[in-house]
């Protein structure tokens, strides 16, 4: 760029005021351990600094992401390959995007249940809707144990309860992927059907009988 370009004597002005962009990129330099020194007078090494500079960022949010990930209430985030991405759409991927689209819920544990990982470890109405094992209804309940999806387990995974071991296999491994989404996606059509036909209990005058946990 021209010395005399505005958008060059702006950038210039920047570093000499240590404002702006600036300061938060050798306050950043400075919390990762880079070196970063701004020189104007050495232009021509701030690519290489702001390149490694990038890359521990990077590598410094991903390991914060996984430490957050862990301490998640997601009961199978300990136990899970975390270097398996299936929401990335750069990769060539097989599994078509409805089917990742129900791994990165299982996996994430993102599907709205009673006892989801945004509810409060204390929060009342937390069992599942439709059994009556009196579990909680997080992510292992509906995909590995729940007896009222057990025809759909044992007609796409093959067995009619998982155990944590066999959930995580199930998601850590792509060629399963097709199976897991297709349960997942009939598991919770079926759940949706009965919450919406069963579980009323919400809208029910007080003083009539709780029977909506014994439909199964
Ligand atoms: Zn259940």
């Amino acid at each position: 760029m021209p010395h005399g370009r505005y958008p060059g004597v702006v950038a210039r002005e920047v570093v000499r005021s240590e404002i702006s962009w600036f300061r938060a990129l050798t306050g950043l330099a400075r919390r990762h351990g880079c070196e970063f020194h701004g020189d104007l007078e050495r232009l021509n090494e701030w690519p290489e600094q702001l390149d490694e500079l990038v890359e521990v960022v990077c590598r410094s949010w991903s390991d914060d992401m996984k430490i957050r990930a862990q301490a998640t209430r997601n009961p199978l985030y300990p136990l899970r390959n975390l270097e398996i991405r299936p929401a990335n759409l750069l990769l060539d991927e097989e599994s078509p995007l409805w089917i990742r689209r129900w791994i990165l819920r299982l996996r994430g544990a993102l599907l709205a249940l009673n006892d989801g990982i945004y509810s409060r470890s204390d929060a009342p109405g937390r069992l599942c809707s439709l059994c009556n094992l009196n579990e909680n209804e997080d992510v292992v309940h509906f995909f590995g144990t729940c007896p009222v999806l057990r025809e759909f387990r044992l007609r796409y995974l093959g067995s009619i309860v998982l155990d944590r071991e066999q959930m995580v296999y199930l998601l850590d491994n792509r060629q399963e992927w097709l199976a897991v989404g297709q349960f997942a996606f009939h598991a919770w059509r079926y759940r949706e059907f009965l919450v919406k036909e069963f579980n009323w209990f919400k809208w029910r005058p007080k003083h009539t009988k709780d029977t909506t946990r014994a439909i199964y």
